[in-house]
């Protein structure tokens, strides 16, 4: 699962549609500073389905979306678009039959966000759980933020583990284990009220 092409329309400081392609190897993005070279990063995660806007230095999720400047008018929306060669079949199963990855994410002020995988709509969770699936995603330790390093240095030690359980892969799976749970507490709570319904039946 290699990432190809990060293409971003109205997002932060990127007003006009803007494509960075990204080949094999090492990618190195230059710039002074305030050019947007964080922007980039954050980009990156927030497609993959980042929801805290202190991740992406922001007080709320549309402060993504380009404000203005002095001679440009703010945008009404934010869209980025990651592209993802899977023809060495690295994505989940489920993604078996398709060469490449097409993940969008867009936000509308006053409308939320909205995902697309390969053009069909999905939710935040489905993207977000591919990418875990894969031991990527906004959360991969392979994306360090600045200042993140000396966080981790002070960081207690079950903040650590976390780091380290993503790095395993396993992440997704403690999800899935979460929501399993809600569902078996659901389905004792459904099953305490029919037996109480059979008792004044009784
Ligand atoms: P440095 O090297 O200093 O860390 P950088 O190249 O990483 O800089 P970024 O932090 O990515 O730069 O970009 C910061 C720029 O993005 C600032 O000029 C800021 O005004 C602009 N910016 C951030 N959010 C928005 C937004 N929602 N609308 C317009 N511009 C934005």
């Amino acid at each position: 699962m290699q990432f190809t092409r990060l293409r971003l329309n109205g997002f932060k400081s990127f007003t006009d549609p803007t494509d960075l392609v990204i080949h094999r190897g090492l990618t190195g993005v230059v710039g002074p500073n305030g050019c947007g070279k964080s922007n980039l990063l954050e980009a990156l995660r927030w497609v993959m389905g980042e929801n805290r806007p202190t991740a992406m230095r922001g007080a709320g999720m549309e402060d993504v979306i380009f404000a203005g400047t002095d001679t440009r008018g703010a945008r009404h929306f934010a869209e980025v678009h990651l592209q993802i060669d899977n023809t060495d079949r690295l994505a989940p199963a489920a993604f078996n039959d398709a060469d490449q990855l097409d993940i969008v994410r867009r936000i509308t002020r006053d409308a939320g966000s909205a995902y697309k995988i390969n053009g069909k709509e999905a939710r935040a969770r489905d993207v977000q759980m591919l990418f875990a699936d894969a031991s990527t995603g906004a959360h991969s330790p392979a994306l360090v933020r600045q200042g993140q390093i000396s966080e981790l240095i002070n960081a207690k030690p079950k903040a650590r583990r976390r780091i380290l359980e993503e790095a395993a892969g396993i992440s997704g799976l403690y999800q899935r284990r979460h929501e399993a749970e809600l569902r078996l507490r659901a389905t004792e709570i459904n099953l305490e009220r029919i037996s109480d319904v059979i008792d004044q039946l009784a």
